[in-house]
């Protein structure tokens, strides 16, 4: 594998014999933006996924400074612990312009980072957010076929990035920090819908007794919301990632959520669907990306763009305009 361009078929049984720069190697060519590389990043995906599948995949939101880094690494630590193999992925669409993510960065979870049984990857960089998406989402077949039973998504509480990574687990948790007592205030009522868990987190010393005010209020809120397809009543914990308090229980509720939704297929059920919903969600972004680089495009665009603002055209001809102009050229 010294050689950087190695072959699919050698990264996949690199892959599946647990070799760690063959993983790191393939996740690069999935993020690769250059279009040489799609068909081979294609090719070691197809080969990994029938050994994929076999995990929980868990997505973790919450809006910066309430604690994600600082709660994976404990989580992640207590599962190492019990004999999980955890990989750490984030979307962070975002990282495009920051020109280098926040998520995921190594050094905010420094035991993880040094555990064996633990993978930390940073986002992906694109140009936009369903890129960034769908990069990760194939990253996550990556690492189940090299062997990770629990895989963690991180996204921060802001924009559309949580619908993404929703739609990319088994399980999604809002983590939040009690406040000043009106605990629904500037929460997203889409959030609070495809919640599976509130964590409140920093639940420790003069933080205790509000946490678990918010707790009771949460749960309040909770039930006011239509019951899940899932069969699963969203629960409500509180844990301080710092004292490690409730993080055990964190791993409880969720293999709880487990038993019931293997139980009654829910999990296989909305696996099924979640591809299509990648499937679908491929085609969008390819289709968009083709069309905003095809040579023929680009020119008319911009004037278009000019003649649209300056009201010589309606929003709908000049879009007519240019999609017919597209389809001649490419069909
Ligand atoms: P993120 O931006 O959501 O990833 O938040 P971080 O994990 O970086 O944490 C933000 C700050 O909150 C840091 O100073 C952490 O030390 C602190 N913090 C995180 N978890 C806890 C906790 O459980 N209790 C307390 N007291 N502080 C915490």
């Amino acid at each position: 594998l010294r050689n950087k361009n190695v072959a699919a078929a050698d990264l996949i049984s690199g892959i599946l014999s647990g070799n760690i720069t063959a993983l790191s190697r393939a996740i690069t060519l999935v993020e690769s933006t250059n279009p040489e590389h799609l068909a081979k990043a294609n090719e070691v995906i197809n080969g990994c996924l029938p050994h994929a599948n076999q995990s929980i995949r868990i997505g973790i939101t919450g809006v910066p400074g309430v604690g994600k880094s600082t709660f994976i690494e404990a989580f992640g630590k207590h599962l190492t612990g019990i004999g999980k193999k955890v990989a750490v992925l984030a979307v962070d669409p975002s990282s495009t312009i920051s020109h280098g993510s926040i998520l995921g960065d190594k050094t905010r979870m420094e035991e993880l980072v040094k555990d064996q049984n633990a993978f930390i990857r940073p986002s992906p960089s694109g140009e936009t957010l369903g890129g960034v998406a769908r990069k990760t989402r194939e990253t996550i077949t990556l690492c189940e076929a090299f062997g990770f039973d629990t895989i963690v998504i991180e996204t921060v509480g802001v924009g559309q990035s949580e619908t993404a990574v929703h739609s990319m687990v088994d399980f999604f948790l809002l983590l939040k920090i009690s406040g000043a007592g009106d605990e629904l205030q500037g929460i997203k009522r889409g959030i609070m819908e495809m919640a599976d868990a509130i964590v409140i987190n920093k639940a420790d010393g003069d933080n205790i007794k509000k946490a678990r005010l918010a707790k009771t209020e949460f749960n309040r809120a909770l039930h006011l919301f239509p019951a899940k397809k899932s069969g699963w009543t969203p629960k409500v914990s509180t844990c301080s990632a710092i004292t490690k308090d409730g993080i055990d229980e964190v791993w409880e509720m969720i293999s709880e959520f487990l038993e019931l939704t293997k139980s009654n297929h829910y999990f296989g059920e909305k696996r099924r669907e979640q591809n299509q919903y990648w499937m679908l969600e491929t085609i969008d972004e390819r289709l968009k990306n083709h069309f905003y680089n095809d040579k023929n495009t680009i020119a008319l665009l911009e004037q278009n763009k000019k003649a649209v603002q300056n009201n010589e055209i309606s929003p709908f001809a000049a879009a007519q305009i240019l999609l017919e102009n597209y389809f001649k050229f490419n069909h």
